[in-house]
């Protein structure tokens, strides 16, 4: 069952401690649901919940997702379903390569079928579903007010969570930032970076998901350091720093981008001084094998 591979218990909250926090009188907490398990992002699993739980109630016998070729979500449906005794189908962009990425051979090896689409059929979801009659789909990315409920819950973990004044976190399909947003408290800020290059349309496709469409966010769109799954150097620079300064293993496509897109706001004073600041650390590391070995020193 799914709750025997997770670790709950584990999940804990850092308090980062650095030069760029101490100056500016501010104080970063990192709630580490990460830990939940070691190749799972957290964050998929508090998307996920809800969906398998209304697939099991309605008797479905098979699952559905879609992603790319190293998504965390799919590596995270594979597991689920895998633990829950579902079947389940992973919709893939592109063409099947000779070689698998390592997410999508796991993906298989724990039992879901691939099923490879063009980049046009992809972007068309609603003609591949009729393709396989009684599956119970779940958006990419777990995207929808079904995944904002589970990430809603994500929140209950950190302590004393009125006192902090920010809830930073890393945006891809905002699924996550929504539950945060629905979890926090009116005096709080919630900011979320968006990962991916100018992708205005974020703000919508989030406010779409809120429960209370009228509750203040703001979104920084600066720190997608070229777009999605881009790693240049200084942001390799500044996660090998991090890694060798606090042993604190980030992911090239969210976590990474987050922290430096909080050093940077708070050095520049958009945080202000005095501020206490939570973050949220869904893990993903497994996305760093498709780097070359060696290009960082984890991992
Ligand atoms: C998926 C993911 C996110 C982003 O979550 P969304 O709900 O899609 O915005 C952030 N961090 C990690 C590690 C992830 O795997």
């Amino acid at each position: 069952m799914l709750k025997d591979i997770l670790h709950f218990s584990s999940i804990n909250t850092q308090t980062f401690d650095a030069d760029w926090l101490k100056a500016n009188n501010t104080r970063l907490d990192i709630l580490r649901i990460d830990k939940i398990h070691p190749v799972v992002s957290g964050n998929k699993w508090f998307k996920l919940k809800y969906y398998l739980e209304e697939a099991v109630s309605q008797n479905a016998q098979t699952i559905g997702t879609f992603g790319g070729a190293y998504s965390n979500h799919i590596i995270a449906t594979a597991y689920a379903a895998q633990a829950i005794g579902l079947r389940c189908i992973g919709v893939i962009r592109g063409e099947r390569p000779k070689q698998l990425s390592h997410t999508l051979r796991d993906a298989e090896e724990l039992g879901m079928h691939l099923h490879f689409v063009s980049r046009e059929e992809y972007n068309n979801a609603e003609k591949i579903k009729p393709d396989f009659p009684g599956v119970y789909w779940i958006s990419e990315g777990g995207y929808g007010p079904v995944g904002v409920k589970g990430a809603a819950e994500i929140l209950s973990f950190a302590n004393d969570l009125a006192s902090y004044t920010h809830i930073v976190c890393a945006v891809g399909t905002g699924t996550m930032l929504a539950g945060l947003i629905t979890a926090s408290f009116p005096h709080q800020q919630v900011i979320g970076v968006s990962v991916l290059k100018n992708n205005f349309s974020i703000e919508d496709e989030v406010r779409a998901i809120l429960p209370d469409k009228h509750h203040p966010f703001k979104i920084v769109y600066d720190y997608h350091f070229g777009g999605y799954a881009k790693h240049p150097e200084e942001l390799l620079n500044f996660m090998r720093d991090i890694w060798t300064e606090h042993r604190f293993p980030t992911d090239i496509v969210y976590t990474s981008k987050a922290l430096y897109a909080i050093k940077d706001m708070i050095t520049k004073h958009i945080i202000p001084q005095g501020s206490k600041v939570l973050t949220v650390h869904c893990g993903g590391l497994q996305g760093n094998l498709s780097l070359r070995p060696g290009v960082l020193p984890f991992l």
